[in-house]
């Protein structure tokens, strides 16, 4: 029997609710910046990841879902939410919206990784995205209005740590130095890092190999922070001035490299304390080269993504359960077969304003209220030859055990008058 392909999750019950309240909570944070809702292809051309996210990187190299379709095009399951929307900001010419336009969305991303907890093959982001303005205030509100979600969520112990990835010219001096510093010990790294210091050396920094956190610490490396020129360097204090007047906290921490290409001056994730090797609830940053690197005009840009599953995780090790679903207002149980087919038409005119189920198959009296109180509903109707001669349904309201016979006509009235 075929089962959910390896890294995907079946997503219902509590799973869902707890999914459905982390994005109706995040809806409601973003919606109330004014930033409107995009979708977004969950497939692209490969090239705009390719060039966005970067040759070098792990994502492409290794984790994308690439497939050529019948017209011989090669496509590719997005692995991340920020290079569509900024293929779609150029597409739709939304350089002469009001700038820096904010767009948001959610949906599911795809990566083939090792698959652990919190680390999915098909996972669901919510992605925030502010294009179109360099200015350090924006990165700000981008972080500020992060921190916001996480808290509306309920989640505390946060840590959001900040870093400067600095500009292209600055990252080049950086990585040269990398080079310098690390080639003579080249065969200490681990494999991975052999071929990072070959295609872009700051990426060792990231690495989650024992070996060369060890060689880094051992050769004293220099963070890339030292290498920020003045104006990437301005920038970066610019946003600590504006968060600190924020009041949101943040610790300053240099390893922040992120995994992608496109960012430059601002990086940021935010980590959560108790879950561990995959603590990194999210991550964010600068991307001013983003729309050049597919093609574009040179447009400024800021954003974050977040992990739905690693929330819930989050909110679970806090202790959060979401409420369980509510039972219907109605249950309509069919004593007879002709009643099976009345009970739907009842069950369409009381929609959508009632929650209404019925029986499909036809039931006693005892076994059709037993199916009631299992199913938490908080009324039960029956419908048989003794209500259809009459033109009434026996209607019980479950916990208070009263019972009353109503006509049709007026179900909705009792129904309503009673919940
Ligand atoms: P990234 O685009 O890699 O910075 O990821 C942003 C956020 O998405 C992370 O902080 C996680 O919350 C989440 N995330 C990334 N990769 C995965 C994955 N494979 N499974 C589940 N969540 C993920």
């Amino acid at each position: 029997m075929p089962q959910a392909p390896k890294g995907t999750r079946d997503i219902i019950g509590e799973d869902y609710q707890a999914f459905r309240y982390i994005i109706d909570t995040a809806e409601r944070v973003i919606g109330s910046t004014g930033a409107v809702h995009i979708e977004t292809p969950v497939f692209e051309e490969t090239a705009v990841f390719e060039k966005a996210v970067g040759a070098s990187t792990d994502i492409v190299r290794k984790e994308m879902y690439t497939f050529t379709d019948r017209g011989g095009r090669s496509l590719t399951l997005r692995p991340e939410g920020t290079a569509g929307i900024v293929r779609a900001y150029l597409e739709n010419g939304m350089k002469v919206w009001p700038q820096p336009v904010r767009l948001y969305t959610y949906g599911p991303m795809f990566r083939a990784e090792n698959v652990q907890r919190g680390r999915y093959r098909q996972f669901h982001q919510i992605d925030y995205e502010a294009i179109g303005s360099a200015d350090p205030l924006v990165d700000a509100e981008a972080i500020a209005l992060l921190v916001k979600i996480l808290q509306e969520l309920g989640l505390t112990g946060l840590e959001v740590k900040l870093g400067s990835v600095g500009d292209p010219e600055d990252r080049k001096q950086y990585n040269a130095y990398l080079r310098g510093l690390l080639s003579p010990s080249l065969e200490r790294l681990s494999k991975d890092s052999k071929d990072r210091l070959e295609l872009n050396p700051m990426r060792i920094l990231d690495s989650k190999d024992q070996k060369d956190q060890v060689l880094l610490k051992e050769l004293r490396a220099r963070p890339m922070l030292d290498f920020l020129g003045p104006e990437a360097k301005r920038h970066f204090e610019d946003l600590q001035k504006y968060l600190k007047a924020l009041g949101v906290n943040f610790s300053i921490d240099p390893s922040i490299v992120r995994g992608l290409d496109y960012y430059v001056r601002t990086a940021f994730e935010v980590h959560h304390a108790r879950i561990g090797a995959q603590s990194a609830l999210c991550g964010g940053g600068r991307y001013d080269g983003l729309a050049e690197m597919l093609g574009g005009a040179h447009v400024p840009g800021v954003g974050w993504a977040f992990g739905i599953e690693r929330i819930a995780i989050a909110m679970e090790e806090e202790g959060f359960s979401p409420s369980a679903e509510a039972g219907p207002d109605l249950l309509i149980v069919p004593l007879d077969e002709k009643a099976r087919e009345e009970a739907l038409a009842l069950a369409q005119q009381l929609r959508p304003k009632f929650r209404v189920e019925f029986l499909y198959t036809t039931k006693s009296p005892r076994k059709g209220l037993e199916d009631a109180l299992k199913r938490q509903a908080t009324f039960v109707a029956f419908l048989g030859e003794a209500e259809r001669s009459k033109g009434v349904v026996t209607l019980k309201h479950l916990a208070r055990g009263s019972q009353e016979e109503v006509y049709a006509q007026e179900l909705a009235a009792k129904l309503g008058a009673r919940i």
